[in-house]
C-alpha cells in the first residue's frame, strides 16, 4: 500500500511510519485484518506510538497506552495512520498562540517586534475594548470570552497576512503593520474601529454591541519596543479619555 493523501491530512501504511512518531489509525484494509486487530485492541481511531522497528524491518513493536505489542510487516502495511502532532509541536503552539483569541502571545510576539522595529516604516496600533468589564458583569464571564474571540477575528480579517495581530494583555491587542506609513496606518486603524462598532455579539439571543479604542504610532524615529509602546499607550489613553470608539494618533 502506498502513502495517500486524504483531503486534509497525510495517511501512511503503519510499516513506514517512523519510530518515535504518535499516529492515529485512519483506516484497516481488510475485514478479517480489522476483526484481527480488533481482539487485541487495535481498532480505527485507536492512538499509538512506534516504538522499535525490526533492524530487518519485518516486526514492529507499538505502544498503546501503556500495552506493548509487535506485529509483522504483512499486517502493519495494511494499517493506515496519521501523523499526530508531537509534544514538542503542541507546546511551541500553545507559547506561540493564545488558545483563545487565536493570536499571537505577548510574550512570543515581542522578539518577533523588536527584530522588526530595524525595518520602518511601521506603524503599532494598541487596541483596547470599552468598558468590557460590563460584559463579564452582566452575561457572566463567557459572554466575555466569546466578545474577545469575535473581536480578536474582526481584528485579524482587516490586516495583510504579513502583519502581526497580538493578545497583548486581557482585553488589549497590539497590531504591527509592516511597511506602513501613518497616514495608512491611522486609516487601517479606523478601519477596524468602525468594522468592530458595526458588528453584533450575540449571546443567548441578545445582542452585544463592542467598540474598542485605538492609539497609533509610526516610524521614524526609530526607537526602543518599550519607548514606542510608552508612546502609543498615550495615544490609546487619549482615545479613552476623548470618549472611546475613538483612533487617536500619537504625535512625534
Ligand atoms: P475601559 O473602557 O477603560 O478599557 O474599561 P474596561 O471595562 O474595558 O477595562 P477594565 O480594565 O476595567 O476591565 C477589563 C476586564 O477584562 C477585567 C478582567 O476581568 C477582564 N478580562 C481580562 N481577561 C479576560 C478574559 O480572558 N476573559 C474575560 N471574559 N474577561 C477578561
Ligand atoms: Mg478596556
Ligand atoms: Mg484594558
Amino acid at each position: 500500500m502506498s502513502i495517500r493523501r486524504c483531503k486534509s491530512f497525510v495517511v501512511y501504511p503503519l510499516s513506514n511510519f517512523p519510530l518515535g512518531e504518535v499516529a492515529e489509525v485512519v483506516c484497516i484494509s481488510s475485514l478479517d485484518l480489522k476483526l484481527r486487530l480488533k481482539s487485541i485492541g487495535v481498532i480505527e481511531g485507536t492512538l499509538l506510538e512506534v516504538v522499535y522497528q525490526d533492524p530487518t524491518g519485518e516486526r514492529m513493536v507499538i505502544k498503546i497506552n501503556e500495552t506493548r505489542i509487535a506485529l509483522d510487516k504483512d499486517i502493519l502495511k495494511h494499517v493506515l495512520v496519521r501523523p499526530l502532532k508531537t509534544s514538542y509541536e503542541t507546546l511551541r503552539e500553545l507559547v506561540r498562540l493564545d488558545h483563545l483569541t487565536g493570536l499571537l502571545t505577548r510574550q512570543f510576539a515581542e522578539n518577533l517586534l523588536k527584530r522588526e522595529l530595524a525595518n520602518p516604516p511601521y506603524c503599532l496600533v494598541l487596541a483596547d475594548i470599552d468598558n468590557f468589564k460590563k460584559f463579564n458583569d452582566t452575561f457572566g464571564h463567557q459572554a466575555g470570552d466569546q466578545v474577545l474571540k469575535e473581536v480578536a477575528q474582526i481584528v485579524k480579517n482587516n490586516l495583510r497576512k504579513t502583519d502581526l495581530a497580538v493578545r497583548w494583555g486581557g482585553e488589549e491587542f497590539a497590531i504591527f503593520l509592516k511597511n506602513t506609513s501613518i497616514e495608512l496606518g491611522r486609516s487601517i486603524a479606523e478601519r477596524i474601529r468602525k468594522a468592530v462598532a458595526n458588528h453584533v455579539v450575540w449571546w443567548q439571543g441578545k445582542a452585544l454591541k463592542v467598540t474598542l479604542s485605538l492609539g497609533v504610532c509610526g516610524s521614524p524615529p526609530v526607537r526602543p519596543l518599550e519607548v514606542i509602546l510608552e508612546i502609543t499607550d498615550k495615544a490609546l489613553y487619549q482615545a479613552k479619555n476623548s470618549g472611546k470608539n475613538l483612533v487617536s494618533v500619537c504625535e512625534g
